[in-house]
């Protein structure tokens, strides 16, 4: 029977079974071939937009259904729920980390020439912030954004020098959001800006990377040779970057908690069913005490963590700053589900340790929880400063 819920309404559920029902049929059955190419084709994002899955939380206007962030949260678990780390990847930067600047401060003409194919399904996005020699420290940040007047046009224009690598959907992508130093002179507090860059603009290179996991995302070095970009591709304000990223980094680390925990969740089912089909000693192996409380252990993880985390949704919500609490979440999510996938591996035997099963998968794709999108390091850094410190924060822009 159903369980009440304080966050989720009929309305959801039906969303829910829409997605799901959408991920069985035209996700699922491409598994094997996606991950071989290590890539998605750009049909399923053009079948999302026209599903209306990649503007749930943006304006009718440019064609985004303005709906409540549970329907995000809806469809962010049941995306994890694909089993492929890599396509949840692809989709969830697209549409919650690449594009999300460009709705939150980009300029109306900005929003029509991106936002609109993006949430259709036509521009693939990408977001740029890692660069060779600059990770977690974003102040390192040294690809330099020039504006000058094109002698030709006589019209403003960036010219664009530099290298920013580890970039997902930037092998095939069509734009990226670039981060990029607009004042060399400044810090990266005022010297950091957020360009629209196209990505098969004269002066690109792009070279994709192999991984150990996450194969169907196509991840890129993208190298940056005096490109030329109208100024009016600027999102917001110039040199304002830095606070565009702090307060967006929020929605992503909350983003990578709901996908965690929706994952280790998913591992467990795949396992729950395992335990009961191998038998060993003449009886299925779930009927072995080591096992049943070692399952009792990872279903308590993963109920804590999902509760923790609507908690932080429903405080992002209500408006508030929750540096906090998705820096918290995105910590303990991507241990705890590295952790939850280690151990329903052991329960697999053998066969966990094979391509064939997704228990496999999901251990490759797990490993880069705890660094991608802030590592579990900077996730304590930042916990830390606020809980031993007491340093506050300050929203930039509204969520
Ligand atoms: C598959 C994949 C996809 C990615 N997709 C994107 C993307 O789409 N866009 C994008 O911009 N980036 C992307 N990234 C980059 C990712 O966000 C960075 O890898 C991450 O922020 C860490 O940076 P780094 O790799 O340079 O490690 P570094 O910053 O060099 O860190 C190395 C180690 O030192 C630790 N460390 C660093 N500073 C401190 C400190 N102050 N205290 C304690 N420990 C510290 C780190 O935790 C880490 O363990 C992706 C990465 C991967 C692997």
């Amino acid at each position: 029977m159903k369980r009440p819920s304080l966050y989720f309404s009929d309305d959801h559920d039906l969303f829910r079974q829409s997605i799901r029902q959408f991920i069985q049929t035209e996700v699922v059955p491409n598994t094997e071939a996606w991950e071989t190419a290590r890539r998605i084709p750009p049909a399923i994002f053009e079948r999302m937009g026209q599903l209306g899955y990649l503007g749930l939380p943006y304006s009718e206007a440019y064609g985004g259904s303005n709906a409540d962030f549970w329907y995000s949260v809806v469809f962010l678990e049941e995306l994890a729920r694909c089993g492929m780390g890599g396509f949840t990847t692809a989709v969830s930067v697209h549409e919650y980390m690449a594009v999300n600047h460009l709705a939150k401060a980009g300029s109306p003409a900005l929003k029509e020439k991106y936002l609109v194919p993006a949430i259709a399904g036509q521009k693939v996005a990408a977001l740029a912030i890692t660069e060779p020699d600059a990770g977690s420290d974003v102040s390192a940040i040294r690809t330099v954004a020039r504006r000058q007047v094109n002698a030709e046009t006589g019209a403003e224009e960036y010219i664009i020098s530099g290298a920013k690598t580890f970039i997902s959907n930037g092998t095939y992508g069509d734009f990226v959001t670039l981060t990029a130093r607009t004042n060399t002179e400044g810090t990266a507090q005022n010297g950091l800006s957020l360009i629209v860059v196209d990505l098969d603009s004269p002066g690109i290179t792009r070279t994709k990377l192999n991984k150990m996991g996450w194969h169907s995302s196509d991840t890129a070095e993208i190298r940056f040779d005096e490109v030329r970009v109208p100024a009016s591709n600027l999102i917001g304000q110039e040199n304002m970057g830095f606070y565009y990223l702090m307060e967006s980094l929020q929605l992503e680390r909350l983003v990578a908690a709901i996908m965690a925990v929706s994952g280790a969740g998913l591992a467990l089912s795949w396992t729950l069913q395992y335990l009961q089909e191998r038998e060993a000693f003449g009886k299925p192996i779930g009927a072995f005490q080591a096992i049943r409380h070692k399952i009792a252990d990872v279903a308590t993880e993963i109920e804590m963590a999902r509760q923790f985390v609507y908690h932080t949704c429903w405080l992002y919500t209500q408006g508030e700053v929750v540096v906090k609490e998705c820096s918290m979440a995105k910590l303990y999510t991507s241990e705890m589900q590295k952790r939850v996938v280690d151990t329903c591996l052991q329960f697999f035997g053998g066969y966990g340790y094979m391509d064939d099963y997704p228990i496999s998968r999901a251990y490759r794709d797990a490993r880069v929880g705890t660094i991608a999108g802030g590592s579990s390091e900077i996730m304590r850094e930042i916990i830390a400063k606020i809980v031993i410190d007491a340093v506050g924060y300050k929203r930039v822009y509204k969520a």
